[in-house]
């Protein structure tokens, strides 16, 4: 019995901060309770009747709305708590006279709205609120008589009413200012250990993605060493091998393993791309475009492809040579790949200027293209949209991973059977 005493024990309701507006609504309805009996009393020795008769109807109606919410049916709790239940107390306040203040109990009720209502449940929760204020309203439009002058105030203490309403509104106002601050403190906490578990977990996943780049870095280093002393092995084997059969299998061998060592080369580039940082040298643009030419001008395709350069720069960049080379070679190399076969002119076009502290850089081709639906995913991880060539789909994931590095930008224009312009954006301040 005297854990009743405990307003956290009035309702049986589970205690957790998404039932909290169901939980005060059993809390309201108890006190709403109390505060009738206290009201029967007054009215019993003070005023009469139809007083005693009204407040016991509001406490029928409070008492309903207690079991109706105790029982699940919250909404429908809610309704009678607020709609039939100030309903009562707006006729109650219409046929007594304004000094008794019984329309000091519309400012708690106000408060309380706030308090029972969700905030899914929002659309109540106005509409409740507008209902109550206009019963305010009509109360003080008609001079608290709307009704008429039902002359039943015969007998009353219109002192003893007004201090008892005027204690049970202060008395509900405070409580629910109370709860508000209480339900504010609650979220805080909650919003503070879920912060704490977002940066752990955070932390976590930090801690595993560089395990994980790590054993990729070191496993594909691991392997780089015993496929070269595989392609040396080859190459020596080479020579030996007289059955023109047999050397058949080891030239296949040796474009096997050079892939194989062509997409280990590119997976230490992503992950050397994420694990170290942007170093700036001093580029000399001209000459570094003329290496990665003569490096991709060995490959079979690049023979009849003619490469232009238009270098409108004067001064060396700085800039992160070791990204920069690697996407220009991926562009170039690609640029190479995609060309159209038996083309009588194929081109290449190399261009790159300063233009307001970025450098531009524009890698152009008169090749195969790219069909619109590709624009968006040619960057993405192992994306290869073009089947009939050989590529392991990583070339452009990287040179887009390396520009965002370099905090650039990277534009494409292609249409199919026209050619491909890219165009790298790179800020220089
Ligand atoms: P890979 O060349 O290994 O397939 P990339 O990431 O370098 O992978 O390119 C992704 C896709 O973008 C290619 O499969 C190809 O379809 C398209 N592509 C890239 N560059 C060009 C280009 N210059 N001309 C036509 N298609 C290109």
């Amino acid at each position: 019995m005297l854990k009743y005493l405990k307003i956290y024990n009035w309702s049986a309701i589970d205690k957790t901060l998404e039932q909290k507006p169901n939980i005060f609504l059993s809390q309201f309805s108890v006190i709403a309770v109390l505060a009738c009996v206290i009201q029967i009393i007054n009215d019993a020795i003070y005023t009469n009747i139809i007083a005693v008769i009204l407040d016991v109807s509001v406490l029928l109606v409070f008492s309903l709305a207690y079991l109706l919410n105790e029982r699940r049916c919250h909404m429908a709790a809610k309704l009678v708590f607020c709609g039939i239940g100030t309903g009562l107390i707006f006729i109650y306040a219409a046929i007594v006279p304004k000094e008794t203040a019984v329309y000091l109990l519309f400012f708690p009720i106000a408060t309380i709205i706030f308090l029972i209502f969700s905030n899914e449940q929002r659309i109540y929760k106005y509409g409740v609120l507008t209902y109550v204020i206009l019963l305010l309203l009509i109360l003080e439009l008609t001079d608290y008589q709307p009704l008429g002058d039902l002359n039943v105030t015969e007998g009353i203490s219109l002192e003893t009413s007004y201090y008892v309403n005027l204690a049970i509104a202060l008395f509900v106002l405070i409580f629910s200012m109370y709860n508000i601050d209480l339900i504010n403190i609650q979220i805080e906490k909650v919003r503070l250990a879920a912060e704490r578990e977002l940066l752990e977990k955070n932390l976590d996943l930090k801690q595993a993605n560089e395990e994980l780049d790590h054993f990729v870095y070191s496993a594909s280093h691991d392997l780089k060493a015993p496929l070269l002393s595989i392609l040396g092995l080859i190459n020596i084997a080479k020579y030996d091998i007289k059955d023109e059969n047999t050397l058949e299998y080891f030239v296949r061998i040796e474009d096997r393993v050079q892939r194989l060592s062509k997409f280990i080369k590119e997976v230490i580039e992503i992950s050397r791309n994420t694990r170290t940082q942007v170093e700036k040298v001093e580029v000399d643009l001209d000459l570094l475009i003329c290496d990665i030419i003569e490096n991709n001008s060995f490959k079979d395709i690049s023979a009849d492809v003619k490469i232009e350069k238009n270098i409108e720069l004067n001064e060396k960049v700085l800039i992160d040579r070791p990204r920069l080379e690697v996407i220009l070679n991926n562009l170039v190399s690609n640029a190479i790949k995609y060309q159209v076969q038996d083309h009588p002119n194929p081109k290449i076009e190399i261009e790159a200027k300063l233009k307001d502290e970025i450098l531009q850089i524009i890698v152009s081709d008169n090749g195969i293209g790219i069909s619109h639906e590709h624009h968006d995913k040619i960057f993405e991880m192992f994306y290869r949209g073009e089947q009939s060539k050989e590529g392991s789909g990583l070339g452009l994931y990287i040179v887009k991973n390396m520009v965002e590095k370099l905090e650039g930008e990277l534009k494409l224009a292609s249409k199919v059977g026209e050619g491909t312009t890219i165009t790298l954006l790179i800020p220089m301040t």
